[in-house]
C-alpha cells in the first residue's frame, strides 16, 4: 500500500472535482477529500447516489459539497463549459480534478468488439476526460497549486488479452496525462499524474472477476493515501508520473 500519513487539514480550502463520485473509488475519494477539509464537487450520472454522498459529507460536518449530475456518455461540449462557468462563479478556481469515472465494457477478443460498444466506452473513458480537462484548464490555472489525476489501471500500462477497449482507453489516458504534464512543466502551477488503484473491492471489480471472493481486495477507503498525497501540497513537484495506490 502507498505509504502516506495525511494531516487532518491537508486539503483545507481546496476545491476538488471528482467524476464517478457516487460509488466505488470515486465515492471513497469524495468522502476522504471532504474529511481532509476539501470542498468536493460531486460529478456522476446517478443523482440518488450523489445525494447519498452529499448527505454523508454534510452529516459528518465536513465542508458543504456541490452536486453536478452529468452523464459522461452523452454530455456535450456546452455541458462542460456550463459546468466550468458555474464553478468559476461559485469558487473562481479548481485545485483538484480526479478523472475517476470509467466503464469496463466488453471483455473479449478485440476483433469481436462491436463498434458501438467501442465508441461508447471511448466516449466515457477518453473523450469525456479530454473535454472536461479542456473546460477546467482556466480554473486549474487560477489555483495556486492544482493537481489533475487520471485514474488508470495496470492494463493501461501493459496490454493484456481480452481486456478490450477498456485497456486501450487506459493507455489513451496515460498518453493524455503525459502530454498534458509535459505542457504544464515549467509553464503553469498545474501538475498532472496517473494513478493505478490496483485491485479494489467495487462493483467494477466484481463485474471483471465475478468468482473472486470480495474480501481478497482492499476496500476503496484503504487506497486513499495515494489520492490524498497527489491532491495535497506534498506532491507539488510530482508531474507526469504514473503511480500506484497499492
Ligand atoms: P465502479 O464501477 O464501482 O464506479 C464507477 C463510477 O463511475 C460510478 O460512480 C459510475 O456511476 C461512474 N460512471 C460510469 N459511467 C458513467 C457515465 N457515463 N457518466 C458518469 N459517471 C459514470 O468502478 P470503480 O470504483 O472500481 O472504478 C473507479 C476507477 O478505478 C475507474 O477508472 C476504474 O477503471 C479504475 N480501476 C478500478 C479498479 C478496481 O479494482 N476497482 C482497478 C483498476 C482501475 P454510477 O454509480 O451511476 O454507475
Amino acid at each position: 500500500m502507498f505509504k502516506y500519513d495525511p494531516p487532518s487539514e491537508l486539503l483545507k480550502d481546496r476545491v476538488i472535482l471528482i467524476t464517478g463520485a457516487g460509488d466505488g473509488i470515486g465515492k471513497a475519494c469524495a468522502l476522504s477529500c471532504a474529511a481532509h477539509g476539501a470542498t468536493v464537487v460531486l460529478v456522476g450520472r446517478t443523482l440518488a447516489k450523489l445525494e447519498a454522498v452529499y448527505d454523508e459529507i454534510e452529516a459528518a460536518g465536513h465542508p458543504q459539497p456541490a452536486i453536478c449530475p452529468l452523464n459522461l456518455e452523452t454530455a456535450s461540449e456546452k455541458d462542460y463549459d456550463d459546468l466550468a462557468g458555474q464553478l468559476f462563479d461559485t469558487f473562481g478556481r479548481l485545485d483538484g480534478l480526479v478523472h475517476n469515472a470509467a466503464q469496463l465494457g466488453p471483455r473479449t477478443h478485440l476483433d469481436s468488439v462491436k463498434s458501438e460498444a467501442w465508441m461508447q466506452l471511448m466516449q466515457v473513458n477518453v473523450n469525456a476526460p479530454f473535454m472536461l480537462t479542456r473546460a477546467m484548464m482556466p480554473l486549474l490555472r487560477a489555483a495556486p497549486d492544482a493537481s489533475v489525476i487520471f485514474v488508470s489501471s495496470s492494463v493501461g500500462r501493459k496490454g493484456r488479452a481480452y481486456w478490450g477497449p477498456y485497456a486501450v482507453s487506459k493507455f489513451a489516458i496515460e498518453g493524455m496525462m503525459q502530454v498534458l504534464a509535459d505542457e504544464q512543466d515549467g509553464t503553469t502551477q498545474v501538475r498532472v499524474n496517473s494513478l493505478n488503484p490496483g485491485a479494489t473491492r467495487t462493483a467494477m471489480r466484481k463485474k471483471a472477476y465475478p468468482a473472486e471472493p470480495p474480501e481478497t481486495n482492499p476496500e476503496p477507503h484503504e487506497i486513499m493515501p495515494a489520492f490524498l498525497y497527489l491532491l495535497g501540497p506534498d506532491s507539488r513537484t510530482i508531474n507526469g508520473q504514473a503511480l500506484d495506490a497499492q
